[in-house]
Order: C-alpha cells, then structure tokens, then sequence
C-alpha cells in the first residue's frame, strides 16, 4: 500500500514527500527540497529504504537536500529527472540567482519519458511531461491511489511561475490542461507548495488556467 509522508522544508517552504510501499518497505523521496536529515530520520524511523530521488524539476528549493540523503545511504540511491533539466541541475538548480549554493548530490542517471512507468514495490507511477516552469519538468501520477505529485506546476488555487530561466506561460497552460485536467475529478493533487487541492477543486476555481 502506498504511504505518503509530506515534509515542508527550507527557504522558501518548498514540500517533499517521503513516499513508500509499506508492505516492502522500499521508499522514494519526491523533490528532497532542504534539510535532507529530516527526511532521512523519518525514513529510518519507520524502517523504509531510500533507493530512489525522484525529481519533477531541477529548482534548488527541489532538490536542495539530496546531498544529505545520499551521503548517509549505501548503496547510493538512484536519481531521475527529465533530460531538458540536466542543464538545470548542473547549475545548482539556479540557487546562485538567490544567493543559495547546494549540494545537488548525486548525478541524475535516470531519463524521464512521458509515459514510463516507475514502479515502487507493487505501486505503478506514470510520468507526465508537463514543461512550462521549467522545460524539463514532470509530473508522477499514481492512478491506483488517485494521487498526483505535480512539483510547480500547478498549486491550489495558482499555477508556478514561468518568468524564471526556461519558463514559458503557454507551454504551462497547455501542461495544465492537457496533463492535469484530463486526470479524474477526484485525484489529489500534491504540489511543491502549498496546500494539497484536487483537479476538481482546480478546474471549477483555479484563476489562472480555466477547466472549461
Ligand atoms: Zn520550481
Ligand atoms: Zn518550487
């Protein structure tokens, strides 16, 4: 059965979650956004194993605690992420702009595709390529739990920014309704930020990109 843990860390309160498959214990981590030792405790704490990074973008509020992870982790765990955000992850994740340097741990070796399937002990995750924040980002869809991890592209009642580098307004929109809206009514959709909402929830009240 799949677990969510939702941890809100670092600068600028970016969400990770500490996701599971609580029968074999094997565990991802989301988007390690910042204080990686936290994440880690509570993996330990519960007895789950950390063999994956999984990354909807490569923004150092994401990514910032996967340096910590991974140092206390043997064998290293494995890191995904789309290739159009390598460039991204290679410049720290754009933190210098913001005066922030990270450890972005180890070098991503897994490629999203739109459309894989990643499996975490018996739980299917779909990746959807969805750029416009960023023009590696994807989202992690898990049908048989009804849940999406969406990083920042869309948040309860907001969408993520397009004016960093490699952001683009109708390429997020396009994202949104072709990746998001297209999901069940009832899916939960948890974000980098914020609160957790459902497509629902954003189709009826989202301000910036109607469902309609
Ligand atoms: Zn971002
Ligand atoms: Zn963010």
């Amino acid at each position: 059965m799949l677990k969510i843990v939702s941890f809100t860390l670092g600068p600028v309160q970016t969400n990770a979650y500490l996701v599971a498959d609580s029968e074999t214990k094997e565990a991802v981590v989301i988007d390690p956004a910042w204080d990686g030792h936290i994440i880690l405790a509570e993996a330990q704490k519960r007895g789950w194993r950390i063999g994956h990074l999984w990354y909807t973008h490569a923004h150092f509020d994401h990514i910032g605690g996967a340096g910590a992870i991974a140092d206390a982790l043997n064998p290293l765990p494995l890191v995904a992420l789309h290739p159009n955000d390598h460039v991204l992850w290679r410049a720290g994740g754009g933190g210098a702009l913001f005066g922030f340097d990270i450890d972005p741990g180890p070098e991503p070796t897994i490629d999203f595709v739109h459309g894989m399937k990643l499996r975490l002990g018996s739980v299917d995750f779909e990746v959807r390529f969805t750029p416009g924040h960023t023009t590696g980002h994807c989202i992690l869809y898990v049908a048989s739990s009804d849940v999406c991890f969406c990083g920042d592209l869309i948040f309860a009642g907001s969408v993520g920014r397009t004016d960093l580098p490699g952001g683009n307004w109708d390429a997020l929109v396009k994202s949104i309704q072709e990746q998001i809206y297209t999901l069940p009514d009832n899916t939960r959709l948890l974000s980098g930020h914020g609160p957790e909402t459902t497509v629902d929830e954003e189709k009826l009240n989202n301000p910036f990109v109607s469902g309609s």
